[in-house]
């Protein structure tokens, strides 16, 4: 037993050097060549699809299905890559059992999908592996397209346009590419540098420019880019964190969830990445089962996620609070912050109140509950910060806090589209945030093609 394993406060080093690397292994480990024959053969090949409906990106799953079962997985990888060029990072983060999977005619028969997320990514790796490239990039038009944001959705507008000649250049304020994909998403769902192998097989097309560490609002201005370039994508996702609004949320020890799994995600040495002993994570979607379920691999001896409604409220899916149950964690319902306690400005609990609902609103019952705790992670949802549009001359309209968009992605400014989490209207997912900037990119190249 490693000393760090009961230590009070937070701390590195609470496991075996060689836990981590078990811990942090990959959540689905890839289906092998017979695997992947035998499951595509489990496909009825369904003539109306529902679970190609249920796609955001609408990849043909029983077309690349097919052809993985008549062993043609790089045919395949292009059936899948035509509607979604990250489809290889959505194969191993999508909630799929409450998208494609949950309306597959064997799940409503059987209680038993076909593993279609697993198949996609059976089919990418194959192709990703041997850097087979689809897509020839045609005649530079001439255009140019500025890009701001390289998540998901930012990849994907950029490969569409790249593919359609235009030249695109994105520019990004952290120091890597890959958005959330490279900072969020859960380090299991995720391994072997996952992230940079896509956008380096994204760019590999041509005629994508990342620039690191240039952010706008900071750097540039929308106004310079309307100036500059013949058209700009907004892929800025959601920079804001929700506050818990509970007295002393300010202490030491309390920590956005993002920002935790971040840096784990950045980690050189995960045994070098302290947690606490007793770990409490306010929220209920899927931040907080992955700051939870980290933690708790991180050594963490308890966890506990307290939600404010009931189970059937939270955004994180039926699959996603097995995994924390599975992993130890406990989920608690109807329980909302009131007060962080603290030690010497140090957390060391938090004051909770149970709530209930009257009518359709949430109010709180008065009755307390105390949990002992050394970290408290918020992962009470996240908001879009319109302060790096200020520098524009002409403000673009927003919608409950986020861009304003129509059907095509068009902003209310002229020049000017967006797509993925910052946009009013999605539903937060790597997929949507692929669709919408995919279907962005078609609405700019229609636009800078028609004159
Ligand atoms: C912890 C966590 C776990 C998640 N897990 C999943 C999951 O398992 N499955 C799933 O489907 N979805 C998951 N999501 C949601 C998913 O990651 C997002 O929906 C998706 O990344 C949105 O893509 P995006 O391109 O819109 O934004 P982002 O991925 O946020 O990318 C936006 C990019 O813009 C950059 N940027 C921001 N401001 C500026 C600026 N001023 N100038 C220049 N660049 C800027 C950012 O640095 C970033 O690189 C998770 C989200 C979080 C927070
Ligand atoms: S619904 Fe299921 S069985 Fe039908 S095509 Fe899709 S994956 Fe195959």
């Amino acid at each position: 037993m490693p000393e760090g394993q009961f230590k009070e406060g937070i701390v590195g080093g609470r496991l075996q050097a060689e836990q981590y690397a078990d811990n942090f292994s990959d959540l689905h480990p890839p289906l092998d060549q017979h695997e992947a024959l035998v499951e595509s053969d489990r496909c009825y090949f369904c003539y109306d699809a529902p679970c190609m409906n249920a796609c955001p990106t609408s990849i043909d799953i029983p077309l690349f299905i097919r052809q993985i079962s008549t062993g043609n997985p790089i045919g395949s990888a292009k059936t899948i890559f035509d509607q979604n060029i990250l489809g290889g990072m959505c194969a191993r983060v999508c909630p799929t059992e409450t998208l494609c999977e949950e309306v597959c005619v064997r799940e409503v028969a059987e209680g038993k999908p076909v593993q279609i997320g697993r198949l996609q990514r059976y089919a990418t790796d194959v192709a990703m592996a041997e850097n087979k490239q689809f897509y020839q990039r045609p005649e530079p038009t001439g255009k140019t397209v500025a890009v701001v944001g390289a998540g998901p959705a930012g990849l994907a507008a950029a490969h569409r346009l790249a593919r359609h000649g235009h030249d695109v250049t994105i520019l990004e304020a952290r120091p890597k590419a890959g958005g959330l994909n490279e900072y969020g998403i859960a380090a299991y769902k995720s391994v072997d540098n996952f992230a940079q192998a896509e956008v380096d097989y994204v760019t590999a097309i041509g005629g994508i420019d990342i620039q690191n560490g240039k952010a706008l609002g900071r750097d540039y201005q929308l106004s310079d880019l309307i100036r500059n370039y013949d058209a700009v994508f907004l892929g800025m996702g959601l920079g804001g964190v929700n506050a818990l609004r509970a007295d002393g949320e300010d202490a030491a020890g309390v920590t956005n969830a993002v920002e935790f799994i971040a840096e784990l995600r950045q980690a050189g040495d995960l045994a070098a990445l302290p947690v606490g002993r007793r770990v409490v994570v306010i929220g209920g979607g899927m931040t907080a089962i992955d700051a939870a379920v980290q933690s708790k691999l991180l050594g963490a001896e308890e966890v506990t996620i307290c939600y404010r409604r009931g189970q059937e409220h939270m955004n994180a899916s039926g699959f996603e609070q097995d995994l924390a149950a599975a992993n130890g964690v406990t989920i608690r319902h109807w329980l909302q912050p009131k007060r962080v306690i603290t030690d010497a400005g140090q957390v060391s609990g938090i004051e909770l109140e149970y709530t209930a609902l009257k009518g359709d609103k949430l109010a709180g019952t008065g009755e307390t509950l105390t949990l002992v705790a050394d970290q408290v992670f918020k992962a009470i949802g996240q908001s879009f910060v319109p302060a790096a549009l200020n520098g524009s001359e002409a403000s673009i309209e927003l919608e409950a806090g986020r861009i304003k968009v129509d059907g095509e992605g068009r902003t209310s400014l002229a020049k000017v589209w967006a797509g993925g989490d910052c946009i009013f209207g999605g539903d937060d997912l790597t997929v949507s945030a692929v669709a919408q900037g995919r279907d962005a990119a078609e609405s700019i190249h229609r636009s800078l093609t028609q004159g």
